[in-house]
């Protein structure tokens, strides 16, 4: 990208970084910011910045959250016996789009994956136990149904199994490798009405 000067050629860089952006998407994007008013790209970094200053954990729940305690865990009208494992603040939100769900979360933010070496000490797994000794009558185990969203579903089940706690989980009509966040919310609801207890 020699034939931009050096402050276009990082701005491309950067942006290229970001998932899901290639390079074309990158230069596009760049020259859009630069053909902005200045008062809108200032207020762009600024939403960046103020978002990684305090964007924090829910204390409960663990999701994201610029409060000390989300709005989902806050609200008194919601079931707070039961708890839906889900991988990760977007599938949460996946959920709370379909407005039928009136439990609570618990945000794993990861999946167990042997093969990538992470473990259940990389994820929010003992928060969650911990959640449990409070009064709990149902965990939704929600994790995708890729292998690791599985095999995390297993581990999960196992561990909460001893306390008698009732352990279900989102019917399979989720497509296999899917990530929650792009199935549509009927296919969201029929998984989470057909659970079943493991
Ligand atoms: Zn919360």
């Amino acid at each position: 990208m020699d034939y931009y000067s050096r402050q276009i050629s990082k701005l491309i860089q950067e942006l290229s970084s970001l998932p899901g952006i290639g390079a074309k998407s990158a230069q596009r994007l760049a020259f859009h910011i630069l053909n902005m008013p200045k008062e809108a790209v200032e207020a762009l970094a600024a939403a960046i910045v103020e978002a990684k200053e305090k964007v924090r954990y829910c204390k409960e729940c663990f999701t994201l959250t610029d409060e000390e305690v989300c709005p989902i865990c806050r609200d008194e009208a919601r079931n707070h016996k039961t708890i839906m494992v889900v991988e990760n603040t977007r599938d949460l939100a996946a959920y709370e789009k379909t407005g039928k769900y009136d439990g609570v979360y618990h945000v794993l933010h990861g999946a167990i994956s042997p093969m990538l070496g992470i473990g259940p000490n990389d994820i929010k797994l003992k928060e969650l136990m911990q959640r449990l000794q409070q009064e709990v009558e149902e965990v939704i185990i929600a994790t995708n149904s890729s292998l690791e969203g599985e095999t995390t579903a297993m581990y999960i089940s196992k561990l909460i199994k001893p306390t008698g706690i009732k352990v279900t989980r989102i019917a399979s009509g989720v497509p296999v490798g899917g990530d929650l966040e792009y199935i549509d919310e009927v296919t969201l609801l029929r998984a989470l009405e057909g659970r079943t207890e493991l």
